[in-house]
């Protein structure tokens, strides 16, 4: 998700217009307004779920439908005031949503939505086949909401309470993306790799968002029973669901302020349409729809990120700062003894079907030095990467690290060890600062949750995780890019962003693959440095790398791979000199 760095006089004069509004508009205008209101706190839920996770659903209506059932039940059969009938339906909603996600979450690809679509159209029949709920008739008579003596009966007064509740979920929404658990929410959409080795949860994170859009749903139900006084099937059905995630898409399906442009829009228009549309066709019917499907078409094609960014740019922005606050230092992992075994590969094996991509390869990373894997390309490298640290286990073997086993944990089991990695295939978040991006590997040294993070308690401790992202970001010489768009990088330092993030998790082993390609001159010469200065500290370091000055120059011991086995091993002299390194691999390249 990009920031949208608006100055707060903006917001604060978008509440003044807000407060002002039902004193001088029409009552119809009022009511479009509340519908607004109501539909963005849905928008934002997918907004947070499809936009910044990368999770598409289509049924975010059924949950609207559990928020209002719940309470329309509650109310009118058993006299339950309306203020506890909010918290049941969140109940309901969360429990729902939790086994929902549970089951749909697994589910990849296109599957993912197609999954919410089936859920959607069950929760949409239940609501019209359950005698107790009315059938399709629905409940009427549900209760006004009242605050104390006052009952808000028109639409006017429910106004404030609509926007207020959209107001405090829009902050509490922002807060918590600006937050290490935003950040690992946002790692999501760069595929869940990245983020496992980084030590997050991931299936964890895609729940919460999910049962979090779920309960904003649910919100909304609770205020459009109240507000309607009555509430039948119709509203919670899969053509709603989709509705939704238009007005999330066309306002800017990554963007918080784009859920309530979104609906807005589509409210506006829809209107209008339904207005305008019979009479110039000269027939009547959802001639609106028509309208919707190709204004999407359009959208997906031209405008992707939806209409905020052009509504954004109208706006000064605000330039971060050059560097975070001042905070107290992150505790550091002990590191093990100089010369002690960190890693011990043994007879690893990985087959992908009929290759075997590694085959029974064994070796040490000791503490304090510099080993390099080395091999012509496909010889099995970043495969074996992935079976050391988790990300692809292996098929057979054994890999211990820091005298424990390790092969049959996950990724993030393994990174929160002290293990931590960079990939060949650069995996940053690229419309993320820089910052952002090397702030997601110090999210194992911090421990404030989802809640926390939303209510803005987290502060002290996000300080501290910015502050040593960015000392790793300054070790690492990328200062002055701070606050740029990781993917505006050349690729090269990109390489060393990937570096920065996994040294902000303080590691004691470093996997490194081929961290100094595309790189100049100077630039290899300064990565050899700070690599000397990781050896020197005591951490271990574990080098895939092609250029061969540079591997001979630094490391301490040398493995050559063929063909997924392990042809020598040794001192780089004696590598250099080995005639069938030479004859397999030193001299093929040079
Ligand atoms: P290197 O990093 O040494 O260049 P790799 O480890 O990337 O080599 O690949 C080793 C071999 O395994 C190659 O033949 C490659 O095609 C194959 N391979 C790697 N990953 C997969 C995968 N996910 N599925 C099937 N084959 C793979
Ligand atoms: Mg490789």
């Amino acid at each position: 998700m990009k920031r949208s760095p608006q100055p707060t006089i903006l917001v604060l004069l978008f509440v003044a217009a807000l407060l002002l509004a039902p004193l001088f508009l029409p009552a119809f205008y009022v009511t479009l307004l509340n519908y607004i209101g109501l539909y963005a706190i849905v928008a934002l839920g997918l907004v947070l779920l499809t936009g910044v996770g990368g999770l598409t659903s289509f049924g975010q209506a059924a949950f609207v439908g559990l928020g209002a059932y719940t309470s329309a039940y509650l109310t009118t059969v058993h006299g339950v005031s309306p203020w506890l009938t909010l918290p049941a339906g969140l109940l309901v909603t969360g429990l729902v949503a939790l086994s929902l996600g549970m089951v749909t979450l697994r589910l990849s690809g296109h599957f993912l939505p197609l999954g919410t679509i089936a859920w959607g159209i069950a929760l949409y029949y239940l609501f019209g086949n359950l005698a107790a709920l009315g059938g399709h008739t629905g409940i009427s008579g549900i209760p006004p909401l009242q605050f104390f003596d006052i009952e808000l009966r028109s639409g006017r007064e429910f106004f404030y309470l609509i926007w207020a509740v959209l107001l405090v979920i829009i902050l509490a929404t922002r807060n918590l993306l600006d937050s290490r658990e935003g950040r690992a929410i946002r790692a999501l959409k760069g595929g869940t790799l990245m983020a496992e080795a980084m030590g997050v949860n991931t299936p964890r994170s895609k729940i919460v968002i999910f049962t979090v859009a779920a309960l904003y749903a649910s919100i909304s139900g609770w205020l459009y029973a109240h507000l309607q006084r009555f509430v039948n099937p119709t509203p919670f059905s899969l053509t709603q669901g989709i509705e939704y995630l238009f007005m999330a898409v066309v306002g800017g399906v990554s963007h918080v302020w784009g859920a309530i442009l979104g609906a807005g829009l589509i409210t506006v228009l829809k209107q209008w349409l339904q207005d305008w549309l019979p009479t110039l066709l000269g027939k009547s019917g959802n001639f609106e729809m028509i309208v919707f499907g190709l204004l999407m078409i359009f959208v997906l094609h031209r405008a992707r990120d939806g209409v905020w960014p052009f509504v954004q740019r109208l706006f000064p922005q605000r330039r971060p700062g050059a560097c975070p606050i001042k905070a107290q230092a992150l505790p550091r992992r002990p590191l093990p003894e100089t010369d002690s075994v960190v890693l011990e590969v043994k007879d690893a094996s990985k087959r992908f079907g009929g290759l075997v991509a590694n085959d029974r390869m064994s070796f040490r990373v000791r503490a304090g030095e510099v080993m390099a894997l080395i091999g012509p390309n496909g010889a099995g490298k970043s495969t074996m990467f992935d079976g050391i640290s988790g990300v692809d286990p292996l098929t057979s073997g054994a890999v211990s690290f820091c005298g424990q086993r390790i092969e049959a944990l996950p990724a993030r089991d393994i990174a929160r060890r002290g293990m931590s990695r960079t990939f060949q295939h650069v995996r940053l978040l690229p419309a993320m600062s820089v910052l952002e991006n090397v702030a997601i590997g110090t999210h194992l040294r911090g421990r404030k949750s989802f809640v926390a993070a939303a209510c803005r308690m987290d502060r002290d401790e996000e300080a501290r995780l910015l502050q040593e992202a960015a000392a790793q970001i300054a070790r690492c010489g990328l200062y002055e890019q701070m606050h740029e768009p990781a993917g505006s990088l050349p690729l090269g330092k990109q390489r060393i962003v990937e570096i920065a993030r996994a040294l902000a998790a303080d590691p004691c082993l470093l996997l490194l693959d081929e961290p100094a390609a595309g790189l100049r001159y100077l630039e290899k010469q300064a990565l050899g440095e700070l690599l000397r200065r990781l050896r020197s500290e005591g951490i271990a370091i574990l080098l895939v790398e092609h250029d061969m000055d540079f591997v001979m120059g630094l490391a301490d011991r040398v493995v050559v791979m063929e063909f997924g086995r392990k042809l020598a091993a040794g001192l780089p002299e004696e590598i250099q000199r080995n005639p069938a390194v030479v004859e397999a691999y030193l001299g093929g390249v040079e």
